[in-house]
């Protein structure tokens, strides 16, 4: 796509976003109606072709769940509207990865569940398309290429209001590979999932946490039964026992959340890491004593 292009388009866009208007079509892109949503001042929408594999809603949204595309803008709006054989997905929102200013497309309203986890678990939760929302980033692999401030930025206002709207809990924002343990890689270790927590979106331990966790693990280990534990309290599915799928969920948990060292490896910071979020996300409010009777109705 050559800069004047995404230029004129540009402007196309901005005069659309101005003047409010109708529906219009973009001739030569076949990428989007060119209809504008301004959501908020932070957050433009552009209405893109309608996604393909999207079916009737039946559960309320509770998850969100973010992906790379793992191809180009055009390949994923191909495949997205159902052009590319063999391939039967579907996404809400779909994020190029544009200079300077990175485009939000959507492909289907929230209130129709598409096609985008596949077989997948989070929590009490399975086969997420019903139960979720799925944004898709532009990158080949988000593991390898990091993500452009823009996109970042763009993704983040994006999720900001899909949370907010949605009552979305941050534990509740995950990666692809937190709910396909073995199966996906998706968005990556490159995600900043730190920035996004730290911005309202998606869950963080906290760092005292971490830190008085990892010098209880420094005289006593947990056993690789208590590990699991802490991996399904937290919203992973092990199917079984074994250390393979263990290792396996370590590392989609570090994919998420130590992104530096993807090995599947329990070593000390990572089972503080989980013990922190479980603790902060995942355990029972305390119990709060009835109110003494006042006398008043
Ligand atoms: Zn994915």
């Amino acid at each position: 796509m050559s800069p004047s292009y995404l230029k004129r388009l540009a402007v196309f866009c901005s005069i659309l976003a101005i003047t409010g208007c109708g529906t219009t079509s973009s001739k030569n892109s076949g990428e989007s109606t060119g209809v504008v949503i301004n959501v908020n001042p932070k957050l433009s929408v552009i209405q893109g072709p309608a996604s393909a594999a999207v079916e009737v809603r039946k559960q309320p949204i509770s998850i969100l769940v973010l992906h790379h595309t793992a191809s180009s803008l055009p390949s994923a709006l191909e495949t997205l509207q159902g052009r590319n054989k063999g391939h039967t997905v579907g996404v809400h929102y779909l994020v190029s990865a544009e200079l300077p200013q990175a485009r939000i497309f959507r492909m289907c309203p929230d209130s129709l569940a598409a096609f985008h986890a596949g077989k997948s678990a989070w929590g009490k939760f399975d086969s997420l398309n019903q139960s979720s929302l799925g944004i898709e980033i532009v990158n080949y692999d988000g593991n390898v290429n990091p993500y452009p401030k823009p996109q970042v930025e763009a993704v983040l206002a994006l999720a900001q209001y899909l949370v907010a709207t949605h009552q979305i809990s941050p534990e509740n924002v995950v990666a692809h590979s937190d709910i396909a343990v073995g199966r996906k890689i998706d968005p990556g270790s490159l995600f900043p999932w730190e920035y996004f927590a730290a911005n309202g979106v998606g869950a963080w331990p906290d760092t005292k946490d971490v830190q008085a966790f990892r010098i209880l693990l420094k005289s006593k280990k947990l056993s690789n039964a208590a590990i699991q534990q802490l991996l399904r309290t937290y919203g992973y599915r092990l199917d079984d026992n074994s250390d393979k799928t263990l290792g396996l969920a370590l590392e989609s948990f570090q994919r998420h959340f130590r992104g530096s060292k993807v090995d599947g490896v329990a070593d000390d910071e990572t089972v503080a890491l989980l013990q922190a979020l479980v603790k902060k996300y995942r355990s029972a409010p305390p119990k709060v004593a009835s109110p003494a009777r006042s006398g008043k109705v």
